[in-house]
């Protein structure tokens, strides 16, 4: 056979082999085939869940998640895509990473992106006690120890740490948003990319939460979208970001589609959460029969001129932690 016919051949089952690889939140190849297509998307430790009452999950004390080098846009390089699935923000060039907050190392700093719905009711990935939220930033980091992202995504447990965040939606514009807003016009289509100036990510993320330990919850899970792999620390905050319904519009009017003819519009783009198979989840901070600690706190410094036995306790247990 001439070494061209050869050529034709690996082309065709390379071709084949990328198109076993595709897949979508609905119809063909859609969230109901993952498993049959994707072997992990079956197995028991699937990401997103629906997180329990506070009560219903473990107490770990973990100190705070340090970020570290996403304060100075001077450092890195971001590039913007749309991939049909999402609108992603990768971290092209740059010392950008995170530690601490019991996570297992230290964790390179890759990519964030975006899950949302069609409309403010739905979207995010993880919802907490069966509630939703119209949209779900992801920043993924991958373990140092790994050497490289392909590589860290594809172990067992803990090649990745995923930081999850949830927006409500506001009568405000979130300004930190906007300047990535703005650009999203850019990369209507899926393939469309960018590189993306003047976008601070201290200022985009929630890093200067009021709390200097904000509360999170932690638990073993995956990627949320086929190859499903297993490698991810999750933690997803407790505090909920702000977005306008005009911000959370200028995600809902990308397109999925390499053409905006059809009018594919990229929506949905959410897993529905997954069993916990007896997965246990933890929590950074303390409650009580009545709440978390810091809230029952707050309501004593409130309540100071009327103190109350209970109150003085609720101190105490903050003191300590
Ligand atoms: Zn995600």
């Amino acid at each position: 056979m001439a070494p061209i016919q050869w050529i034709l051949i690996i082309l065709s089952v390379f071709a084949l082999s990328l198109d076993a690889a595709e897949w979508h939140y609905s119809g063909e190849h859609g969230i109901y085939e993952w498993p049959n297509e994707f072997e992990q998307c079956g197995e028991v430790r699937q990401s997103p869940i629906d997180f329990p009452k506070v009560e219903d999950m473990t107490y770990s004390k973990m100190t705070p998640i340090e970020f570290h080098g996403f304060d100075d846009p001077t450092k890195y390089r971001l590039k913007l895509e749309n991939n049909g699935h999402t609108v992603k923000v990768s971290i092209e060039s740059g010392d950008v990473y995170i530690e601490g907050g019991g996570l297992p190392g230290r964790f390179k700093t890759a990519q964030f992106h975006f899950h949302w719905g069609h409309s403010g009711d739905e979207g995010s990935e993880h919802t907490f006690d069966g509630h939703n939220f119209p949209m779900e930033l992801h920043v993924v980091n991958y373990n140092e120890k790994y050497g490289n992202i392909s590589n860290a995504a594809t172990q067992d447990g803990d090649g990745l740490a995923v930081l999850g965040f949830w927006y409500q939606v506001s009568d405000h514009d979130n300004y930190a948003l906007a300047p990535l807003i703005n650009e999203l016009s850019h990369v209507p289509v899926k393939g469309s990319k960018m590189d993306l100036t003047n976008v601070n990510l201290g200022l985009l993320l929630p890093i200067h939460m009021d709390e200097y330990n904000p509360h999170f919850y932690r638990y073993s899970g995956s990627l949320t979208t086929p190859p499903c792999f297993q490698s991810v620390v999750w933690t997803v905050f407790d505090n909920k970001m702000p977005i306008s319904s005009a911000q959370l519009h200028m995600f809902q009017t990308l397109h999925e589609d390499k053409e905006i003819e059809g009018d594919h519009y990229l929506i949905d783009n959410y897993r529905p959460t997954q069993p916990l198979n007896g997965r246990i989840i933890y929590r950074n901070f303390e409650v009580t029969s009545t709440g978390p600690v810091e809230q029952q706190h707050q309501q004593a410094q409130q309540e100071v001129a009327k103190p109350k036995r209970k109150a003085k306790i609720n101190v105490r247990l903050h003191l300590e932690d």
